[in-house]
């Protein structure tokens, strides 16, 4: 794999240029979250795919794309529902489209205004655990990921947070002919959930994966033998592994862990017909 890291201060992510202009922003493992995100320069349309679930983390994002280019992105992807890839919506200027599939949309308004409540009911008790866990000597969680949860809490809680929905919804793939590069933004149906988004870039031979591709976590997390395997459809999101596996592509980003190669989408293929699928 080739590819720079960027010099971009983030406690949330480590920045990458993959290719010229295609960035993938890789959390960092002490930060608390695992969720990656990324975003391209097709030369006339910057293009932000997934938004965190730590809000300082999209902050950090927007920030990096404002650093590097000195203007908003032009439209934000939303490659799945769940919470840890949509949640930053918010911290991006409200006039930017954001593309998801109707599904997608249907879930985020059936799930993650639940989740947002739950958070602002728990967030005094929770902020209270993370201060004991500062003066603690064997608090569960280190010190970066106690402050970033500090202050997840306090956007969280600050009433201007809101969920901001998708509102530019895709059925089938579309394909965007910027000016210096091509991506093609394909729905897969269902697979990690009912409705999934992957972002592919056939001349760069990279694909953002979202949560289709878990890739080189620790043991609590899919392939390994003893993780939980986060797909709503085993047998459908195998299928979608093998046809893009298929393709030649040199950089998977996995919508968690490091940026990957073909070996990472094989061995979620086998764990898939290894657990899920009869023979
Ligand atoms: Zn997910």
């Amino acid at each position: 794999m080739n590819y720079k890291r960027i010099d971009f201060e983030s406690t949330y992510f480590d920045l990458f240029e993959l290719s010229e202009g295609v960035y993938a922003t890789i959390s960092k493992k002490d930060s608390g979250a695992s969720v990656n995100a990324g975003f391209f320069d097709l030369g006339n349309y910057i293009i932000v795919f997934d938004t965190h679930i730590y809000p300082g983390a999209a902050r950090d994002l927007h920030n990096a794309i404002i650093e590097l280019y000195d203007k908003d992105p032009s439209f934000i992807i939303n490659s799945h529902f769940h919470i840890d890839h949509i949640l930053g919506n918010c911290l991006f200027p409200e006039s930017i489209p954001i593309m998801s599939t109707q599904v997608t949309l249907e879930k985020i308004k059936e799930v993650s205004f639940d989740q947002l409540k739950r958070y602002r009911e728990t967030a005094e008790e929770e902020i209270l655990k993370r201060k004991e866990m500062l003066n603690s000597e064997d608090a569960p969680f280190g010190e970066i990921e106690i402050y970033n949860d500090l202050e997840f809490y306090k956007y969280v809680t600050d009433p201007n947070f809101k969920i901001i929905l998708p509102n530019f919804l895709i059925k089938d793939e579309i394909i965007i002919n910027g000016i210096n590069k091509t991506v093609h933004l394909i729905p897969c149906g269902v697979g990690h959930t009912e409705s999934d988004i992957l972002a592919y870039f056939p001349n760069e031979k990279i694909c953002f994966m979202g949560d289709l591709l878990f890739a080189n976590l620790d043991d609590s997390w899919a392939p390994s033998e003893s993780g939980r395997f986060n797909a709503v459809d085993p047998p459908k999101l195998y299928e979608i592994l093998k046809a893009i596996i298929e393709k030649d592509i040199k950089i998977f980003v996995p919508g968690h862990g490091e940026l990957s190669t073909k070996d990472a989408v094989q061995m979620n293929m086998d764990f898939i017909k290894e657990n899920f699928l009869k023979t």
